[in-house]
C-alpha cells in the first residue's frame, strides 16, 4: 500500500505539498476551509474538500483517520494551526508535519505533539543565504541548532585533489559522508580517488566548520 497524505490549508506551501505529491502519483486529500482555493485545487489532486479543520467532527467525518500523514499547512492563522494540530493528535494520527511561522509557533506545535515541525521561509532564507556565498553551495539542510549538512560542488581548488589531500576531517573539523556522481551515490567515498570537476560533496560537521569550509572554497 502507498502511503496516503492529507493536506489541511492550501496556501502556497501546503498548495507545492499536494500538486507535488500528485504529480509523483500519491493520492492526496486536500483541505481548505476556502470554497475557491478548493476549486482551484480539484483541478490537480485526488480529493479535495472544503472544510475547517478546527472542526474536530468534520474531520472525523472525513476519514481523517485513515491518513498516514497529514500535514498542516495553515501559517498565517496560529489558532487554527495549533487547534488542528492538536485535534489531529487526539484522533490519533500516527505522523502530523506541520508548518510554523515562527520559534514560539514551533515550540508551542512541539509541546502538543507535533511529529514534525518545519519552517520553511526560515530554512529557504538560510539555504540562499548560503548559496549567496558560494555558489557551489547546492543545498543545506540543518540537522540540530549546532550541526547541519551541506551539499557542495567541487570547487577549482578541489578538482584534481583526492579526499586525502584535501583533509577536509583535520583542517575544517567536517566529514565528506558521501559524493555524488550524476545520479550515482559513492558512500563511503574514497580518500584516494581525485575529485572531478561535477562532483557533488555531501559533508557534515558544525556550523561554524561548515562556515569556515564554504568560505574557504567559494
Ligand atoms: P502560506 O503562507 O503557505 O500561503 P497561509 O497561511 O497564507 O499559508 O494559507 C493557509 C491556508 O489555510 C489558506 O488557504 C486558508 O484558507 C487555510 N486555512 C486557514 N485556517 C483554516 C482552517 N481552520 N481550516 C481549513 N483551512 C484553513
Amino acid at each position: 500500500m502507498r502511503k496516503q497524505f492529507a493536506i489541511i490549508g492550501m496556501g502556497r506551501f501546503g498548495s507545492a505539498i499536494a500538486k507535488t505529491l500528485s504529480q509523483l502519483g500519491f493520492e492526496v486529500l486536500a483541505i481548505d476551509q476556502n470554497e475557491d482555493t478548493i476549486q482551484e485545487v480539484s483541478t490537480y489532486v485526488t480529493h479535495a474538500v472544503q472544510a475547517d479543520s478546527t472542526d474536530e467532527e468534520a474531520m472525523r467525518a472525513l476519514g481523517i483517520r485513515n491518513f498516514d500523514v497529514v500535514v498542516v499547512a495553515i501559517g498565517e492563522d496560529i489558532q487554527a494551526s495549533i487547534l488542528t494540530t492538536l485535534i489531529l493528535k487526539e484522533l490519533g494520527i500516527a505522523t502530523t508535519v506541520v508548518k510554523a511561522v515562527n520559534d514560539l509557533h514551533g515550540k508551542v506545535l512541539k509541546k502538543i505533539g507535533a511529529d514534525k515541525v518545519v519552517y520553511p521561509e526560515r530554512d529557504m532564507g538560510q539555504r540562499v543565504a548560503h548559496h549567496l556565498i558560494s555558489s557551489n553551495i547546492i543545498d543545506y539542510i540543518e540537522l540540530s541548532a549546532d550541526y547541519s549538512i551541506v551539499e557542495m560542488k567541487a570547487s577549482k581548488q578541489m578538482i584534481g585533489k583526492s579526499l586525502r589531500q584535501l583533509d577536509v576531517r583535520a583542517k575544517y573539523d567536517c566529514n565528506v559522508i558521501a559524493i555524488k556522481q550524476n545520479e550515482k551515490m559513492i558512500i563511503p567515498p574514497s580518500a584516494e580517488e581525485a575529485l572531478k570537476q561535477e562532483d557533488i560533496l555531501v559533508i557534515v560537521g558544525k556550523n561554524s566548520s561548515l562556515q569556515t569550509l564554504e568560505v574557504t572554497f567559494a
